[in-house]
């Protein structure tokens, strides 16, 4: 239970099954009610099929996902939720999930957000028969993971969303072929999180972040949302004492009265191992 939270109804615009997800997680910890919110299509603000792109960041758009559920339901507070898949920040060669959720609370004027990231189930390939389809759909994590296909190449708009069993994904891929003008079929996997097992994890992992961030609260003004925001690098080696990239201090900050705190990091050194000259 959490004193401000408690029995108050929270809006959650989504419509991919999200509310099924972290809605049960959120509630349970802070006593509150998540209400799906329905009547808009969430979709507008873009999709990951590539039909309608998303202009604003990620986390403009889970605020306004959040913003607009508020609007609709007539609620002061509000979730929203938006997902992004980029390159992987370490070599970009791998696949990568950022989830966002954003928690606004007009009562207390406050914006709190969680995140999570990591690799990502979302793969692509084009293919010419049966045989390169099944390897792909193996490698793709199929059927947990579901698919999608269409006809040519990834700009085709001939769409078939949502494959989760061998037979509809074999008809869709012979009709797919047939309406190829260079008998390929391009393949990847449906990244909406009802689609998707990795991200849904990823999303659950989200919502931990964010309840952990609404369940921490400032030391002066006693609003939720007190957090680390930023770190300063330079942790010194335990071999060499030279700086290393690791974090020597926190800053925290109050999402509602911007009240600051550093906090320096537990352990005094960082491990050779994580020394640029130590371990060039
Ligand atoms: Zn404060
Ligand atoms: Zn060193």
């Amino acid at each position: 239970m959490h004193p401000r939270y408690a029995a108050k109804r929270v809006a959650f615009l989504t419509q991919h099954g999200k509310e099924s997800l972290i809605g049960p997680l959120l509630a349970t910890a802070l006593g509150c009610e998540i209400l799906r919110t329905e009547g808009y299509d969430t979709d507008l603000l873009g999709s990951f099929s590539g039909e309608v792109k998303r202009t604003d960041s990620q986390l403009k758009t889970a605020k306004r996902k959040a913003r607009i559920g508020m609007r609709l339901s007539g609620l002061t507070i509000g979730l929203g939720s938006e997902g992004a898949f980029v390159p992987d920040p370490y070599g970009g060669l791998m696949p990568w999930n950022i989830e966002v959720l954003t928690w606004l609370d007009d009562d207390h004027g406050l914006e709190i957000v969680g995140m999570a990231q990591g690799p990502a189930r979302s793969m692509h390939r084009s293919i010419r028969n049966e045989a390169e389809l099944e390897d792909f759909a193996q490698a793709a994590g199929f059927p947990e993971h579901h698919l999608l296909l269409r006809p040519q190449s990834e700009s085709d708009l001939r769409i078939q969303k949502g494959l989760s069993n061998w037979t509809a994904l074999k008809q869709a891929f012979a009709q797919c072929l047939r309406a190829s003008d260079n008998a390929r079929v391009f393949a990847e996997n449906d990244l909406r999180a009802f689609c998707n097992p990795t991200r849904q994890w990823m999303i659950r992992r989200a919502a931990e972040d964010l309840l952990k961030k609404i369940q921490s609260a400032c030391p002066v003004c006693d609003l939720p949302g007190f957090c680390k925001v930023s770190h300063t690098p330079g942790l010194p080696c335990g071999v060499c004492r030279c700086p290393t990239p690791l974090a020597k201090a926190f800053q925290w900050q109050c999402a509602a009265c911007a009240f600051t705190q550093v906090v320096s990091a537990i352990e005094p050194h960082a491990d050779a191992s994580r020394c640029n000259v130590c371990n060039p």
